[in-house]
């Protein structure tokens, strides 16, 4: 058994919590339920919450995602002390502007002989991988290179070559009793193999750092007291605890949160939930009802019997003040809690009720029907009406959300229903794909439709009459585009499911 301190840190240290976003996509509801969490237990000790970026994996960065992620954020109320775009005394605050940072880590390692540069090319690895497949044996890297002589690698540098480097997870002599224990404040203590560690990379070949080098050196550099983080980051921690422990750190808390889960308790996923922050800002959900939700979730504000048992009560509608005032992290129960969309339409809808009207007024003119909404949506008319009054008739579908059409209208006419439904699926997955501009979206659809033999005008009516409800429509594309990507979608996964549940229903 390794010698690992599961002892919490030194008490008298100020809170300092985090969330680390990666910008890989639009901002996620998990994102928003972890940084409330945070928030929260900062907030209440009198701590700091950090927001870090971490875009180190530069295969999946998506520019516009970081600013969505503050945009998002800020929307709800959750706001941090210390980030990328407001500073603080332990920035640069993007892991893309630490390299360096890593780098020296990385060679504080390689020092004390707690990592060890591997040359293999990926072929080499690709091949090994496929050996330990045809044997039955776990894929995993086999530590050849763990103990090259100096001479070995000095030659191999001298040549050039590409290397990684990597984790020396002790013993590795294939004892099973050597392990790693942490305690996770929420579940105890929790014990892993190390015949279950791999040698994890810590620096890929470009020079980046890994999620676990770059996650582990920034918590340490930036005083984090208290990890927070959802629990699907469980299986990552033992990597971190040794790599605590190789840089000779205390141990932060670590706290893993039940994921959210879809209703019938799968990980909450798009294809059940609309998972986009950005799709509740724009369908018009309040971020105070929204905030109020994600406190239900998991039950660590007091009085909330009725969230667990699905009844929805009084006592479930609470400010973020009053989290501030009495959420308890200690309290979040483990089974995960069900992100469930109609007891949030039933909050939003309480929430508005209890507005003023001059603020019920407010969100409507900030959202569904601001200034730049209708700004987009006018010039896209402009040439198509005859009076003023008109522009309800040609328009109502960016308004509503109870657009869906009838079976005359959506299927083709040398089209089955069956048929149909299957491609509005494969719609969806190259909709999802695609970068929201009708340039990118046009050709996208259009070899959709070659692929599938489908006509182009069979593709866009059948897309027309699912996103206007209607054979007749302003520009589809550009609808779309104004639409927005997160609507969009969430609406073609509402007629695919509305219609799945009429094929049940004849059955
Ligand atoms: N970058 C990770 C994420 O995207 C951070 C996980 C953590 O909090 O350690 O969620």
């Amino acid at each position: 058994m390794t010698d690992i301190k599961t002892d919490t840190p030194k008490t008298e240290a100020p809170i300092r919590v985090r969330i680390a976003p990666s910008p890989t996509g639009d901002p996620h509801v998990g994102t928003a339920y972890i940084g409330l969490l945070n928030f929260l237990y900062a907030r209440q000790r009198g701590g700091k919450f950090v927001l870090r970026i971490e875009d180190t994996d530069r295969t999946r960065f998506v520019s516009t995602s970081e600013q969505e992620i503050f945009n998002s954020l800020r929307w709800l109320g959750i706001l941090w002390d210390e980030g990328p775009d407001v500073g603080g005394p332990y920035g640069p605050y993007r892991q893309s502007e630490r390299t360096e940072i890593y780098r020296q880590h990385v060679d504080l390692l390689l020092a004390n002989g707690t990592a060890y540069r591997a040359f293999e090319t990926p072929e080499e690895l690709e091949d090994l991988r496929l050996r330990q497949i045809a044997a039955k044996l776990p894929p995993r890297y086999d530590g050849s290179h763990r103990e090259l002589p100096q001479a070995k690698i000095d030659q191999y540098l001298a040549e050039g070559r590409p290397y990684v480097v990597r984790m020396k997870v002790p013993p590795h002599t294939g004892d099973s009793t050597s392990s790693t224990t942490f305690r996770d404040e929420l579940r105890g203590n929790i014990t892993f193999e190390h015949n279950n560690v791999d040698d994890q990379v810590l620096l890929k070949s470009d020079g980046f750092p890994t999620y676990h080098l770059a996650n582990v050196v920034d918590d340490h550099l930036m005083g984090i007291t208290d990890v927070i983080r959802a629990e699907e980051w469980i299986s990552s921690t033992p990597k971190h605890i040794l790599l605590y422990k190789a840089f000779g750190w205390d141990l932060p808390r670590f706290w893993h949160m039940p994921l959210l889960r879809n209703i019938d308790k799968s990980k909450i996923s798009k294809r059940k939930n609309p998972v986009s922050l950005i799709y509740y800002r724009q369908a018009g959900f309040l971020p105070s009802a929204m905030i109020n939700f994600l406190g239900l979730m998991g039950g660590g504000m007091p009085t909330n019997e009725a969230a667990s048992t699905g009844k929805s009560s009084e006592a479930d509608i609470f400010s973020l003040d009053d989290m501030i005032a009495r959420f308890r992290l200690e309290d979040i129960r483990l089974g995960g809690p069900v992100f469930d969309l109609t007891k949030l339409k039933w909050l939003n809808g309480e929430y508005i009720r209890r507005s003023t009207p001059e603020a019920f007024y407010e969100a409507l003119r900030t959202t569904i029907l601001s200034d730049s909404y209708l700004k987009q949506i006018a010039a896209l008319v402009q040439t198509r009406v005859e009076t003023l009054g008109e522009f309800g008739n040609l328009t109502h579908f960016f308004f509503a959300d109870d657009v869906m059409p009838t079976e005359e209208i959506f299927v083709p006419k040398k089209r089955t229903r069956e048929e149909t439904l299957t491609f509005a699926a494969e719609q969806l997955t190259t909709l999802e794909a695609t970068d929201w501009t009708h340039e990118a979206l046009e050709p996208a659809l259009k070899k959709l439709g070659e692929e599938k033999q489908w006509s182009v005008k069979e593709n866009f009516m059948l897309l027309r009459a699912i996103i206007t409800g209607s054979t007749m429509s302003p520009p589809l594309l550009e609808s779309m585009e104004i639409f927005g990507k997160p609507r969009t979608l969430a609406r073609i996964r509402t007629f695919l499911d509305t219609q799945k549940k009429q094929n049940n229903t004849k059955k």
